[in-house]
């Protein structure tokens, strides 16, 4: 067992929700669309901050020259969108949901709201920039192991999302652009990996409290911020599920562990200059060599320190990879502490790039076609390394190993947002919904349901439902709700009036609980509620002919039996009658019934 307290792990989150209304700046729809337009396509410049900087992060993304596509849709983006016009003031309703969060996290309120803009120059944004103001500050939330504090509560649009990317361009969708997000930030508050989900949890559950948040995959992100003493604050991104955090959360401290044990040996590695080599290879059978130009590096005290694990099964070695391809246009490269048979390179080959490099027995040698930046970037990450673990930014992969992404963002990001008039605020104490967690307790306790049942009654859409009905008898409502109309949705969700229809008709006792479910299946399926009662339920059966007719067929049956024939005779006259009469009205009917030829 790992001592995270002893380690000193800190974790903050950073949760970004999407807001069910419509978009920040403009009246375009924020959903998801379907037929492509047009394609625009933009080149981005990095400009200096406030600061008079140009933003490290920014830059990074500039040194790769790419061009950017847009594709514009017809509802869902406008010239807002395209930035070809200002934004035309900010979503009220977007406002007030962020200002109810503010409330629920119990922050302090600014007076007045600026937007500022945050560069962004990974396309992502066509002007370049995020909006972003700032709604809540300085509160907390309360959780099993403590408060945790509420750094920041942000109201900001949300960012364009990807098709695809290319060697020289990205393809960007803009449907997604302008949805507003709230961006809640965290302090350092959660000291271990199953306390960071916990904070999620929580925290994603407040904002489901308010019934505006964006359901479906995407719609909550978690950015992870992971450190322990003696190591650095990187941020995990891209961590699409809760139980994902714990994981994220371990392998980074791994990750961190092992890079602080390896600081000594490589702060003594030493790097030969790099050297063309093509020669060796011009005739090589090695297919990512052979006929290139190829260049080499020497690390002495190197040998085995790139097959050294350092995050689950990934190696230095691969995690230098992740670097020189974020870095550069190279795909990778090649060393000796990897099984070079697989490449196809030979002895001879190497002993013959050892001998231009003037290499010993604990030198490494680093191979690399095309690009001798590649070598020049291993060379600056290992310098990195060689100081401590690095501040960066890392995307999370499915395996719960992390790859570079770019540098911790700096400071020159935020500049003052001048189409976006600062927004007084008058009212800022604001009625605050009642907690899910609150939800469920009063469920529970009123109803007897279980925590399961109390849960799928608050996701489900007819919730209103089992509010109008639970009083007749709730376990069975809070099962018309979670399964059969869940079940009915898939085909087709019915409509709410239909809904009460049923319910009513086995309120009066027209119809029993099989015939409830049976209606709501026949109706998701297509047909006219009316005609199928009618039909199936409706027509005149009269229940005491039946049962007198089967009592009579059973005589001897219930003679001998008495009272105890009841059941079984139950059986047959539910047999005829499907679904047509509630059971307690059969039993009583067929009690009399049974009683009197019995003689009683
Ligand atoms: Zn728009």
């Amino acid at each position: 067992m790992i001592d995270y307290k002893e380690l000193g792990l800190k974790v903050g989150l950073e949760i970004h929700a999407q807001l069910d209304t419509f978009k920040l700046f403009c009246n375009c729809f924020s959903t998801m669309d379907e037929e492509v337009r047009k394609t625009i396509v933009r080149r981005l410049h990095p400009v200096p901050g406030e600061t008079g900087e140009v933003d490290v992060a920014a830059q990074h993304e500039f040194e790769k020259g790419r061009e950017f596509y847009y594709q514009v849709f017809n509802d869902t983006t406008c010239l807002v969108e395209s930035d070809d016009e200002p934004p035309r003031g900010v979503n009220m309703q977007a406002l007030d949901i962020a200002v109810t969060l503010a409330n629920m996290f119990n922050c302090y309120i600014p007076d007045e709201i600026h937007f500022m803009r945050k560069t962004v120059i990974d396309g992502s944004n066509t002007s370049g920039f995020q909006r972003t103001g700032i709604i809540g500050l300085n509160g907390y939330i309360k959780t099993s192991f403590g408060k945790v504090r509420i750094t920041n509560l942000q109201l900001e649009e949300d960012a364009c999302g990807i098709v695809s990317k290319h060697s020289d361009h990205v393809i960007y969708r803009m449907d997604r652009l302008g949805i507003p997000l709230v961006e809640i930030g965290t302090g350092p508050d959660a000291h271990s990996p199953k306390e960071a989900q916990e904070l999620a949890e929580t925290i994603g559950m407040y904002l489901k409290s308010t019934g505006k948040i964006k359901k479906g995959l995407n719609a909550i992100r978690q950015d992870i911020n992971v450190s322990i003493k003696g190591g650095a604050r990187v941020e995990i991104k891209g961590v699409q599920s809760l139980s994902g955090i714990p994981k994220a959360v371990e392998m980074e401290v791994e990750r961190q562990l092992n890079l602080i044990k390896l600081k000594d040996w490589i702060s003594k590695l030493r790097f030969s200059n790099i050297e063309d080599v093509s020669d060796t290879f011009s005739n090589s059978k090695c297919k990512l060599l052979r006929g290139k130009k190829v260049f080499a590096l020497r690390i002495s005290h190197g040998k085995g320190l790139l097959a050294t694990k350092i995050q689950g099964d990934k190696t230095l070695g691969r995690e230098l990879a992740d670097y020189v391809k974020a870095k550069t246009d190279a795909k990778g490269f090649i060393h000796t502490d990897e099984d070079l048979a697989k490449y196809n390179i030979s002895e001879e080959e190497i002993n013959a790039v050892a001998s231009v490099l003037k290499c010993q027995s604990n030198n490494l040698i680093a191979l690399v076609s095309d690009f001798p930046k590649a070598l020049e970037k291993i060379i600056e990450r290992l310098t990195m390394f060689s100081k401590g673990v690095p501040e960066e930014v890392r995307r999370f992969n499915e395996d719960g190993t992390t790859t570079y992404m770019r540098p911790m963002p700096g400071r020159a990001r935020m500049y003052p947002e001048t189409d976006v008039k600062p927004i007084v605020m008058k009212i800022k104490k604001v009625k605050t919904p009642t907690l899910i967690s609150d939800r469920i307790k009063r469920l529970k306790k009123k109803y007897g349901l279980s925590e399961d049942v109390a849960k799928a009654l608050l996701r489900s859409n007819y919730f209103e439902i089992f509010e109008m009905y639970a009083k007749y008898n709730p376990k069975f409502i809070a099962s018309v709700v979670t399964s059969y109309l869940r079940d009915a949705e898939k085909r087709r969700p019915l409509d709410m009036e239909d809904v009460k229809e049923i319910l009513n008709l086995w309120r009066k006792g027209k119809i029993s609980k099989d015939g409830v479910q049976d209606l709501i299946k026949e109706v998701s399926e297509g047909k006219d509620l009316m005609e199928v009662y009618e039909s199936k339920y409706k027509s005149k059966i009269d229940l005491e002919k039946v049962i007198d007719k089967i009592v009579k067929e059973k005589r001897e049956f219930v003679l001998k039996n008495k009272e105890r024939a009841i059941k079984p005779l139950m059986g047959l006259v539910m047999e005829k009658v499907r679904g047509r009469f509630p059971g307690d009205k059969i039993y009583k009917l067929l009690k009399e019934r049974i009683d009197i030829e019995c003689g009683d």
